[in-house]
């Protein structure tokens, strides 16, 4: 029989009933040092005391109203983001795939009013997530998320990635955009290097097309600037943000430059939900939060000392460990042991971290992480590798 809840998910035997900051505790109150943080979603940590104020607060207040009004909090928020940005301008969504949905509609529409109907093809590469809509798996492409549901959303060009000498001829006078994570994140965190951001960038500017980030799993300060972009001096046209901007309360967005923007007039896209007061009050702190004075700087001498103990685990254990990699907070240990069993195993020593593809487990912690909780992370994945070599 079916379970109640479609199976879509298979699911570790966890169940939680609260968070404390680095923490999440289970009904019988043991205790887990959380290095997933929802995939990089609770990137302020569980009860995060002014995540909580500014919920409550507007929860008391006003849950919903309609994008068919002014919302005083989304506008906020969309004011923090340009503040802080490359982006002249904002769109809210509740979820990533949302994100990536608009940024194409946005491609699309900016070649159709520019008089060139005919560009409506989106560069991919293998290994992208850009989410589950039908825009998204078509996008990222890969069998394992599009098998069964076509047809698929045409106007998706898959490259390899790495292969940087299949881009340049790729670019046809139907090519929209390039689409791409700079740090990818479900592909096994595998970040691009400067040089490859700095190159897809000219290669836009050369041939006239959009440049489209996804910054939904890499942004928000994960990597140490607030988006992954700046690390190599380049700007997008169109960005997709979600995970960590809510903190934990569904919230996405699509930035974009005045120009990248132009085509979407009112009544060319919509949401019920997004950009609504619960979520932009949250947003809001949380942006206040990553961009106040020190705390990225905290977040790179956190992710300096993370990685260092991670090289120590490795050289510790040559057998289940092979290497480091990621930016920032957002790390990936690149297994010799199955990456399924090292989480498993991390589970019975109270610590928990995600499987990413390419054998990798995925190292994402609220960025609010302590030095002591680094420590003891790292000892609790010495105690799992330890017993995985000793079965
Ligand atoms: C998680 C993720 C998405 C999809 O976000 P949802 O909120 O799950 O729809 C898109 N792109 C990247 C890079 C992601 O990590």
């Amino acid at each position: 029989m079916i379970p109640s809840v479609l199976p879509t998910y298979s699911r570790a035997p966890l169940s939680f009933v609260k968070g404390e900051g680095s923490w999440l505790i289970e009904a019988d109150g043991r205790r887990f040092l959380d290095l997933g943080a929802g995939i990089a979603v609770n990137a302020l940590g569980h009860a995060n005391p002014a995540l909580i104020d500014a919920l409550t607060k507007q929860a008391g207040a006003l849950w919903h109203t309609s994008n068919l009004y002014q919302i005083p909090q989304q506008q906020a928020l969309a004011d923090k983001l340009v503040e802080h940005t490359f982006a002249d301008t904002v769109f809210f969504t509740n979820s990533g795939t949302e994100a990536c949905e608009l940024a194409v509609k946005m491609a699309r529409k900016y070649f159709y009013d520019k008089g060139q109907p005919e560009r409506v093809e989106i560069i991919t590469f293998s290994g992208s997530f850009h989410g589950r809509s039908s825009a998204g798996i078509a996008a990222a492409g890969s069998e394992k998320m599009t098998k069964g549901f076509g047809p698929l959303l045409p106007g998706f060009v898959h490259l390899e990635f790495g292969d940087h000498d299949a881009i340049a001829p790729a670019i046809t006078d139907k090519t929209a955009a390039i689409m791409v994570e700079p740090v990818q994140g479900e592909g096994g965190i595998r970040p691009l290097p400067d040089a490859c951001l700095k190159g897809l960038r000219d290669l836009c500017d050369e041939h006239g097309i959009l440049m489209i980030l996804d910054e939904v799993q890499c942004g928000m300060g994960r990597t140490g600037r607030l988006f992954a972009h700046e690390w190599a001096g380049v700007s997008p046209d169109i960005m997709m943000v979600a995970k960590g901007i809510g903190g934990g309360f569904p919230l996405g967005a699509v930035l974009a430059t005045e120009d990248a923007a132009s085509g979407m007039t009112a009544g060319t896209h919509g949401s019920t939900y997004g950009g609504n007061p619960l979520g932009c009050a949250v947003g809001g702190a949380v942006v206040d939060i990553i961009t106040a004075k020190g705390f990225l700087e905290e977040v790179n001498r956190k992710a300096g000392l993370l990685r260092q103990k991670l090289e120590g685990l490795i050289a510790a254990h040559p057998d289940v460990f092979e290497s480091v990699r990621g930016a920032g907070l957002m790390l990936g240990l690149k297994c010799k042991a199955s990456n399924a069993d090292i989480v498993t195993a991390g589970y019975a020593h109270g610590v928990i971290t995600v499987p990413a593809a390419d054998n990798v487990v995925r190292l994402l912690p609220p960025l609010t992480i302590t030095d002591e909780e680094i420590a003891e992370a790292v000892s609790r994945l010495d105690a799992a590798a330890r017993s995985l070599t000793a079965s």
